[in-house]
């Protein structure tokens, strides 16, 4: 068996990859492969809609509140949201807690101005800044709420009068959150609710239309609202196993119950980390990521046989991204508690033969 901690695209899951599965040899009992269906049929429209009002229902969204399924990933989002929300003369505020975040910073400075009001970056992005202020007349403040490659996460949405916007990429659908606070949440699909190729944007209708730039049809937010998100062909596939995974969801009983699991996965590998006298956590405590848990181990030269002792045992997708090294496991929802006790019994017997 083997385990799949892959940080994106990553696991889902197995029920969701066989209903995928027939799904692609037989859509709905039409006789059609999902591959082949057109996006206008009364079918499709149905999921559709289904995996809009299902979105909603998990997260609890107000009237006010539209999700769209879009393409272009997450980094399509950097710029799209400064194209609808910042005029050139405007300010944006953005939290600089990672590559994802430095990456949206890079891209809204196209459109406005940009005020980065925190950074961890001089410590290496090791920690969540805390004590900041983010000016009133910010159009916006941008947070990317889990810092996929350095593996810190927001517990606490930080609290200001500005709209909040978020990158949610690497933890939508993992905790509660009052998601109804927020003007715009978009999360690439790929790391947390289906398969790469699909963004899901959750936007607040009453903060669009208010700035003066020309916006392309295909870039503009209302347009997509306003066609139900199918202005163009969407992702049906990619849409598709969004559906699955979200009905999936609900049935283990939603948001609070899968937060509840992530927290125990997250805690049981983390004790590991930390009692394991080979291994330590870059990230400060608190702030440590629920979904990626980066860690290295304190004589490096060991990082290259640890990883292949445990490959060689059923355990895929640790490697460290290139820039923060050492190791990061995955627990995105669909990751079984046995998987990350398979990893922490792994890591107790490499100590034994190594430590
Ligand atoms: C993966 C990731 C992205 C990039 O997503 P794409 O869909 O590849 O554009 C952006 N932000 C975060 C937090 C990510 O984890």
């Amino acid at each position: 068996m083997i385990h799949n901690f892959n940080a994106g695209p990553s696991i889902l899951p197995k029920e969701v990859f066989e209903q995928a599965a027939e799904a692609i040899l037989n859509f709905d009992n039409t006789g059609l492969s999902i591959l082949e269906f057109g996006h206008r049929t009364s079918e499709f429209t149905a999921v559709m809609e289904e995996a809009r009002l299902l979105a909603k229902e998990l997260m609890h969204l107000d009237d006010d509140h539209q999700v769209l399924f879009l393409h272009g990933g997450a980094s399509t989002q950097f710029m799209q949201v400064p194209m609808n929300l910042l005029d050139p003369k405007d300010c944006a505020a953005y939290a600089d807690t990672g590559v994802w975040s430095s990456k949206a910073i890079k891209e809204a400075k196209l459109f406005g101005k940009v005020d980065v009001v925190c950074s961890s970056k001089e410590k290496n992005y090791s920690f969540i800044p805390k004590n900041f202020a983010v000016p009133n007349d910010a159009k916006y403040f941008h947070i990317t709420t889990n810092n996929t490659i350095y593996g810190s996460q927001w517990k606490q949405i930080p609290n200001t009068s500005n709209i909040m916007v978020a990158d949610m990429s690497s933890d939508i659908l993992s905790r509660q959150l009052d998601f109804n606070s927020f003007g715009l949440i978009y999360a690439g699909a790929q790391k947390n609710m289906g398969p790469a190729g699909v963004c899901m944007v959750v936007v607040n209708e009453n903060i669009l239309g208010k700035t003066k730039r020309a916006i392309p049809t295909i870039m503009d937010y209302r347009n997509h609202i306003s066609e139900g998100s199918m202005l163009n062909t969407p992702p049906v596939f990619a849409v598709y196993v969004c559906l699955l995974t979200l009905r999936w969801l609900k049935s283990i009983g939603g948001l609070a119950a899968i937060e509840k699991k992530n927290i125990e996965k997250a805690n049981l590998l983390y004790k590991e980390i930390d009692d394991n006298k080979l291994f330590y956590s870059q990230i400060d405590k608190e702030d440590r990521s629920n979904m990626n848990v980066c860690f290295r181990m304190k004589d490096e030269s060991l990082e290259k046989v640890f990883l292949e002792y445990a490959i060689k045992q059923g355990i895929s997708g640790i490697k460290g991204h290139r820039l923060s090294g050492g190791f990061r496991a995955s627990l995105y929802n669909a990751m079984p508690l046995s998987s990350v006790q398979t990893l922490t019994d792994i890591m107790h017997q490499f100590a034994l033969t190594y430590g």
